[in-house]
């Protein structure tokens, strides 16, 4: 398996002086961590931030993309757009916007579609509500999510990372155990393997929660490949110590 990937996901924070100071003090200690590191930040600071990242072992994400390929779409943002950032991984299929922006498994799925076609790396984003949780509903909820984004991209499905995300824990301080995130990876890896003879190149990530303080534990399952960070991405200190950990 390749080295552990941590993503920063931003969401709707930063500006143009917020960004260059985190992004300036986060490079300055990068050095020596082996690890695998993104940000994915609000589009429009995609320039900035790929200016600031040139050259870098820090690689530049968006946080979502038009499932439609160009045109009459106001406010959509396309996968070709973002590759002219040099955008490397885009998140698809985030709670925050299968919850808010009503995106279904298929508008998920056709989102990892373009971002593939335009050469860009999809996370995937699974994960049960706490209520699907408390059913008995987990891996039948992730399954499913999984299952459209496989359906969609065939063959090219080795090439996306997943990242399960309980949405209870997102935000909330809340981290599901080590052993809870390693049995979904686990299930979520199988299913992979499933559909593909490549599934070992898929990085599954664990995100809800994670920071400077628990993810060394998580990061210790076999099957938990890196992590997804909100909150804590946008902490400098905090974000290197947990490259940190995901390079030994
Ligand atoms: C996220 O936004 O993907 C996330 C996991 O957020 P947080 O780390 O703040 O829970």
């Amino acid at each position: 398996m390749a080295a552990k990937l941590m993503v920063g996901n931003w969401k709707m924070n930063g500006s143009l002086a917020a960004n260059a100071s985190l992004l300036s003090e986060v490079l300055a200690g990068m050095g020596g961590k082996t690890c695998r590191a993104a940000v994915c930040v609000p589009a429009p600071y995609l320039a900035q931030a790929q200016a600031l990242l040139a050259g870098s072992a820090l690689a530049l994400g968006a946080q979502d993309v038009s499932a439609h390929e160009a045109g009459a779409y106001t406010g959509e943002v396309s996968a070709d757009m973002l590759r002219d950032f040099a955008v490397r991984y885009c998140i698809v299929g985030h709670s925050e916007r299968r919850q808010y922006h009503g995106e279904t498994d298929v508008t998920v799925a056709s989102k990892a579609q373009r971002a593939l076609a335009a050469g860009i790396t999809p996370i995937v984003c699974v994960g049960e509500s706490l209520a699907e949780r408390d059913a008995g509903q987990t891996e039948a909820v992730v399954k499913r999510q999984l299952a459209a984004v496989i359906h969609t991209n065939g063959h090219c499905i080795s090439e996306i990372v997943v990242a399960y995300e309980p949405v209870w824990a997102i935000g909330t301080g809340l981290t599901a155990t080590p052993e809870q995130a390693q049995h979904v990876h686990a299930v979520l890896r199988a299913q992979l393997q499933a559909a593909t003879a490549h599934a070992d190149r898929v990085s599954i990530l664990y995100g809800g929660s994670m920071n400077a303080a628990n993810a060394a534990d998580l990061l210790a399952q076999p099957d938990v490949d890196g992590g997804l960070i909100g909150g804590a991405a946008l902490k400098a200190s905090e974000f290197l110590t947990m490259l940190k950990a995901a390079s030994r």
